[in-house]
Order: structure tokens, then sequence, then C-alpha cells
């Protein structure tokens, strides 16, 4: 059992949190035992991390793990950025060693930012996919992870047929769903540009017939959507997705800038939840997300790196850029934070087990070193420049996976 004297702040709803100050936080791998105010009769055998503040572990909806060493990797636009600097990094995932070192380096970095758990894409190689779950598996992560499908419109040394994009999908589905309590397989097309409708409805009919997760990218920018509609002879982009069966409860789909009213309509109706990435809507100048309009729907939002086109697995610069991307729309720090935490819990369907500090939950948790700010903006603080507080310490399930501490 861990006992730690420490300050703590977790989410309690999208628009309150609470901070709990000189409190002892104990956990096993069981889970979180108890959170209460220090008492010196009791808690003399604590570890002093009176200097830190703990949250709960954060929570990144969207990332390409295949692409971490490409960051920053520079073009003006979606499309041509993927020809030019994805797919070759991709290709290069195709050799089993260089995979396994960009799945290691990858989970490390995670770790060492404080987030705890992520949903992932992997390059289109059944190997490399079945590399990052092993590493994933090894390190301690919690994740959702996903064999990207892509079986038309793509560079030869990427492309799949239908059937190993299909079979293999539902190979790594059938292997890891059940297998170990914080993975899970996620079904993976990248695009409708990069799938074919035979792809994707056999696709829906498996996730149905399961209760299975999808993840995949919707209206992001003008060109691909201008293809998709011709490709596809539909009215919107959303219309495709839906016609072939793939709007379901458990659909994440990334990006959703440029919407129809009636396609934010059928989303929430269908109870999709959005996995919104705002460093990488801006950095690939794909456009801004109308989050009053998603709120407005009830719709369930989430954050993502979107890693590599975001440019951190860093949360807390997200939540920054997140509010910094409403060009009128202001996301108070609470919000943010709920994002970063709870409300991607709730979204992955989690919530009971993660996002919050709260006896009886698994402890997924995150120490960051703080510099002297008063309680009352300490929130903030975190929200708007937490991302150059250090994280000191990150622990899943109980187990620690990063250390930043001596000895
Ligand atoms: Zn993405």
């Amino acid at each position: 059992m861990r006992k730690l004297r420490t300050k703590l702040l977790t989410p309690l709803t999208p628009d309150a949190a609470v901070i709990y100050k000189d409190h002892v936080i104990a956990w096993d791998d069981a889970g979180i035992s108890y959170i209460r105010r220090y008492d010196p009769a009791l808690d003399s055998d604590c570890e002093n991390r009176r200097d830190q503040l703990c949250l709960p572990g954060l929570i990144d909806v969207h990332t390409h793990l295949s692409q971490y060493r490409i960051r920053g990797a520079y073009e003006p636009s979606l499309l041509s950025w993927l020809d030019r600097h994805v797919f070759p990094e991709e290709a290069r995932s195709a050799d089993p060693a260089y995979a396994r070192s960009v799945a290691d380096e990858f989970f490390q970095a995670l770790f060492a930012a404080g987030t705890t758990t992520s949903v992932i894409y992997t390059a289109p190689f059944h190997e490399a996919c079945e590399i990052a779950f092993a590493s994933a598996d090894a390190s301690g992560a919690r994740a959702f992870i996903g064999l990207t499908m892509m079986d038309r419109n793509s560079p030869p040394e990427l492309i799949q047929n239908t059937d190993y994009a299909y079979s293999r999908s539902v190979a790594l589905y059938e292997r890891w769903h059940g297998q170990n309590p914080r993975l899970d397989y996620i079904f993976t097309p990248r695009f409708a540009l990069s799938c074919s409708a035979e792809l994707m409805a056999k696709t829906a009919r498996f996730i149905s017939d399961r209760g299975a997760w999808l993840q995949t990218h919707l209206s992001e920018n003008l060109q691909e959507i201008a293809s998709v509609l011709k490709i596809f002879k539909a009215s919107t982009y959303t219309q495709v997705y839906e016609q072939l069966g793939l709007l379901t409860p458990h659909s994440i789909f990334a990006h959703a800038i440029h919407l129809a009213g009636s396609e934010l309509d059928l989303l929430a109706e269908n109870n999709c939840r959005i996995a919104h990435c705002p460093d990488s809507n801006f950095f690939l100048k794909s456009g801004e997300f109308n989050y009053p309009a998603f709120e407005a729907k009830g719709i369930q939002i989430g954050l993502g790196s979107d890693v590599a086109a975001g440019t951190t697995l860093n949360m807390l610069y997200h939540a920054k850029i997140a509010n910094f991307r409403q060009s009128v729309h202001s996301l108070k720090p609470q919000r943010l934070f709920y994002h970063l935490t709870l409300g991607n819990a709730r979204l992955l369907g989690l919530d009971e087990r993660i996002g919050s500090l709260e006896p009886g939950k698994e402890a997924d948790l995150c120490f960051l070193k703080t510099p002297p700010i008063p309680d009352e903006d300490l929130l903030a603080a975190l929200c708007f420049w937490g991302h150059e507080f250090p994280v000191t310490e990150t622990v899943i399930a109980g187990r620690t996976v990063f250390s930043a501490l001596e000895g």
C-alpha cells in the first residue's frame, strides 16, 4: 500500500472541480483505498509530497503511435502532409524492430507527460499493431489500440487488400478483447477516403454484433470532404458513415469540423463520440471546431492530442489550446480539466473506474511539481501553463510507470 501526503485536485462535474489541501491518498493495485485529511497521529508514515499536486491520470482520446517521431513535420494542409510525411513514416513500421522501438518510446513519452489512458491508431501492419499491444501490456499502459485499415486510394507500401484489413482486425480483436483489463481493441478505418464501402460495411456489422469500439476521422479538411462526397455520391460526410452503419455509441469520430446541422443531428441521435484535437486542427489549418454547437446537442466531446499533427502528447498543453483555438467561445478551466480526466473517461465508458480521485476507483494518478500558486488560482494555472509543471510520477492501476524522483 502506498500512502502519500499531498495536495489533490479532482473533477466533480463538467463545471466544477475541488482541491483537497494537505490530504493523504492511499492506494494499491486494487484501487484507491482512502483519501482523508492529514492526521499526524495516523499518518506519520506517509511519503511527503507536499510540494506536489496529485491529479487523476490524464486521458488522450485520439493519437497515432506510429507517427510519434514526425511531430512538427511541416506541410500546409492535411492531404499533402499525409503523402509527404505520414505515409513514408508509417511505412517504416513494416520493420518489426522499428515498430517496437517507436512503440516503447511512445508509451514512455505518454507516461512522462502524465497520460495514463490513450486511444491509439497504429501503422497498417498486423505485426506493428501486435507489437503496440505487447508494449502497452508490458509497460502497464491503459489503452484502446487499433490497426489502421486502408484498402483504397493509398500508397502501395501501405495499402491492404480488403480481406487483410478486415480479417486481421478481427483477429486482433479476438486476441486482445477481454485479455487484459487495461487494454481493448478498437476498429480503426483511417477515413472514408482510404476505405472501401465493402470494408466499412463489414466492419460495421461486426462492431454492432459485438458492441466493439470504432474510431475514424470525419470532416477534417475541405479538400478531403469534396473527394469523399464525389467517391461515395453522398450529400454529407456523416451520411456516408451513417449509411454504412458506422454511427454507434461506441464510435469515436475525430475532428468533425465542417458539418451541416443535419450531421450534428445524426451524431446526436446515434450517441456518437467526438475527439476534438485543436492543436492538430490549427497546425494543418483544417479549421475551427464548433464547440458550442456540439455542446448544445448534448454530444459527448473528448480531447485528443492527435500526435503527430498535434505536436505534443502533453494533454495539459491541449487543454490550453482547446480554449485558445475557440475564437469567440471561452472554455473555463473546470471544463478543460474535466475533458482531460472524467469527461474523457466517460466518453470511453470508463468513468466508473477512472477519471477522478475517489476511493474505490482504480489508482491512475499523475503527480506534478507545482510552483507556489494560491489554491484559488491553481486550476486556471494548471490549464493554461500546467504543461510547464514537471511530472514527478505517473501511476496506472496502482503501478508506477514513470518516476522522475531520486531513488
Ligand atoms: Zn488523427
